[in-house]
């Protein structure tokens, strides 16, 4: 029988929760639902996969087989995931024969930055100025429109500075176009930012949300390296990127997690706004792990509730914290890692080290005193 994706369904502790993909976001989803008493069924495409370790049940296929989707669908209760690039034919295949939370219009959205970026513009949420371009000679025009430097980006399926090409003074458009190699981009202006921030906010299908405060996030050659809380941030700046994370989620109309990245600017626009949209994830995120060690409700915990319809759980947390994300051989550094009692080491249980590949992350704790950020090693300065 199938089972109705329309119905206002609670999901209790004892469902099975289908999770599309089997990365670190999806093992740290398994093991928080598993705690709340679910069972979890992973797609993906490894046995080996950090999700595929610690799941109930797996099914190891492409994401868009058919046939293994339909058995995956009769398997488990509802399905989230953790990777937003699913393609959106398979979100919607499966969402006829069981609830997927989020769905296939908020992926649609999420997996194009042009649309992130006209879908915000839609919502009043401010961006970096941007155009679409399709050649070099698109590209050398719009450079003169946006001016230099700017940023060249793969539209889809870039991430952790992957697909992007910075254009400083002297970059010929030629060299940054064959540097891009795709056949469409969108070129961005460069943000002189303060800062950059995240906001992770949950909703359930109801409309409730939670949302965890604004967090601090420094990034080496693109890729997360450290995420601070408290941000240190005034509050009104704190309060601006709070509203647009919430204003983003209840018009995508997601049900499960929105994670929303955005740039601080060093001083208010002529509105007297600081905060600028980068781009948004509909799943956990990266900036968010430190939740599992100063929150009573991870943000994993948070996406088995909304995704179920439970109460949400409490967001504001009770420890300061710092996490550090660990790239390549840092992992192999466990050892001393753990040499400091107090340390949270969160491996993901991956055997091929390569660098830049996110292998773990530590998360440091302090008493919360809250009057500025908890900052470790360069974020110091
Ligand atoms: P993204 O994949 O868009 O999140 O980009 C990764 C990182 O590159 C961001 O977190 C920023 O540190 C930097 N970056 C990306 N786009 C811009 C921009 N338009 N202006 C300034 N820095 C940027």
């Amino acid at each position: 029988m199938s089972k109705s994706p329309q119905s206002f369904l609670l999901f209790p502790p004892g469902s099975v929760l289908g999770i599309l993909g089997d990365g670190q976001l999806g093992r740290m989803t398994a093991l928080a639902a598993a705690r709340l008493g679910y069972r979890t069924h992973v797609f993906g495409t490894s046995a080996e996969a950090p999700a595929a370790q610690v799941t109930n049940a797996l099914t190891c296929a492409a994401f868009e087989d058919r046939e293994a989707l339909a058995r995956f669908a009769e398997a488990v209760d509802v399905v989230t995931l953790e990777w937003e690039n699913v393609p959106t034919d398979s979100l919607a295949f499966l969402a006829e024969r069981v609830p997927v939370r989020p769905g296939a219009s908020v992926l649609r959205v999420a997996q194009d930055r042009r649309e992130e970026k006209t879908f915000a513009a839609s919502c009043g949420v401010p961006t970096t100025d941007w155009e679409s371009v399709n050649n070099a000679q698109e590209l050398d025009a719009a450079l003169v429109r946006l001016g230099r430097p700017a940023v060249l980006k793969t539209p889809r399926l870039g991430y952790d500075g992957k697909g992007q090409v910075f254009i400083g003074p002297t970059k010929a458009a030629e060299e940054a176009w064959q540097a891009l190699g795709s056949s469409e981009g969108i070129l961005e202006a460069f943000v002189d930012f303060a800062c950059e921030v995240s906001v992770i906010v949950a909703r359930r299908e109801d409309g409730v949300m939670a949302a965890y405060p604004p967090v601090r996030n420094i990034h080496r050659n693109h890729i997360l390296a450290t995420t601070h809380v408290p941000s240190g941030l005034p509050p009104e700046v704190e309060a601006e990127a709070d509203a647009v994370a919430r204003r983003l989620a209840e018009r995508l109309d997601v049900v499960g997690l929105l994670a929303v990245e955005m740039f601080v600017l060093k001083a208010p626009d002529s509105e007297g706004r600081r905060v600028r949209m980068n781009e948004i994830a509909p799943r956990p995120h990266n900036s968010g792990h430190w939740t599992i060690d100063a929150c009573a409700c991870s943000q994993f915990e948070q996406l088995v509730r909304a995704v179920c319809g439970l109460p949400l759980g409490e967001t504001v947390p009770h420890h300061d914290a710092v996490m550090e994300n660990l790239l390549g051989e840092d992992a192999n550094g466990w050892a001393t890692l753990l040499q400091d009692p107090s340390a949270c080491l969160h491996l993901y249980g991956k055997t091929d080290v390569r660098a830049g590949r996110k292998m773990g992350h530590v998360t440091h704790l302090a008493p919360r005193l809250s009057g500025g950020p908890f900052l470790l090693g360069e974020a110091k300065a």
